[in-house]
């Protein structure tokens, strides 16, 4: 039977400090296989390789998230990262992306300019790019089109279903998180169901999105199976079925065997 691949997860966030070991051990018996463990910036991109070094079962991503978009104008930083690229569990550049969701985040410019950056690295690295877009969704469309991406996907996806659409038809995989198991979810359950079986991944986006029953607590891999159960009541296949899907999906996305 298949095992669950969280395509995106921050096991080098803070509040797993205290119980970082056991967690990893609950999630692996509670049916969780592989886990990409994403850099947001660079010291926990530092932390997401030094992690995925010590786990087999876990690998990571090195890039620069739109609010530290800032990092990205740092030579030192760039060179780092992209030295990272080279480790054998670097699956992926990111996350990267646009967030102008908050008035006090850096200018649109500032984050246009990380973003690109981090496209153009990605097609160097032939490495899928993981793309975090809030509130930027009109931009974000007219970046990629600009400077297309060889492989990539849209996380934690909160857009419409025609972007949605358009994300797909530029080659995109397109990520969803326990935000589709709450009430409010309609707009990511219609994106849900314009997205082709073969490109559909799930997510935790953990230690944050905990899916109900658990919305609010810490969340970590082992809730996926909520995401998974959801998603197939959706889409109506069983949970076994989803989740062998985006396990494929994964392994073809990051390229792992
Ligand atoms: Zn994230």
């Amino acid at each position: 039977m298949s095992k669950i691949f969280d395509s995106h997860s921050h096991y080098n966030d803070s509040s797993f400090k205290d119980d970082y070991k056991e967690i990893l051990q609950h999630i692996q018996d509670s049916g969780v296989g592989n886990v990409i463990n994403v850099g947001a910036d660079i010291e926990s991109a530092r932390l997401a390789m030094k992690q995925a070094d010590e786990n087999d079962f876990m690998y990571f991503s090195a890039g620069i998230h739109p609010h530290d978009a800032i990092q990205a104008r740092d030579e030192a930083i760039m060179a780092e990262i992209e030295e990272m690229l080279k480790h054998p569990k670097a699956v992926a550049v990111g996350e990267a992306g646009l967030d102008y969701h908050f008035d006090d985040s850096w200018s649109p410019e500032l984050q246009q300019e990380a973003f690109i950056k981090q496209i153009k690295l990605a097609n160097k690295y032939h490495k899928p790019l993981i793309i975090h877009t809030r509130d930027a969704m009109q931009d974000t469309l007219n970046i990629l089109n600009e400077h297309p991406l060889e492989s990539g996907v849209v996380h934690c996806y909160s857009g419409s279903r025609e972007s949605c659409k358009q994300l797909v038809k530029m080659g995109l995989y397109i990520g969803f998180t326990g935000v589709i198991t709450f009430k409010n979810a309609r707009r990511a359950i219609e994106s849900l169901k314009v997205v082709p079986l073969d490109r559909l991944l799930i997510e935790t986006d953990c230690p944050y999105m905990a899916p109900e029953p658990n919305r609010g607590k810490r969340c970590d891999s082992s809730m996926l199976h909520f995401v998974a159960q959801k998603m197939a009541d959706e889409l109506g296949l069983t949970k076994e079925e989803v989740i062998r899907i985006t396990n494929e999906n994964a392994r073809r996305l990051f390229k792992i065997k």
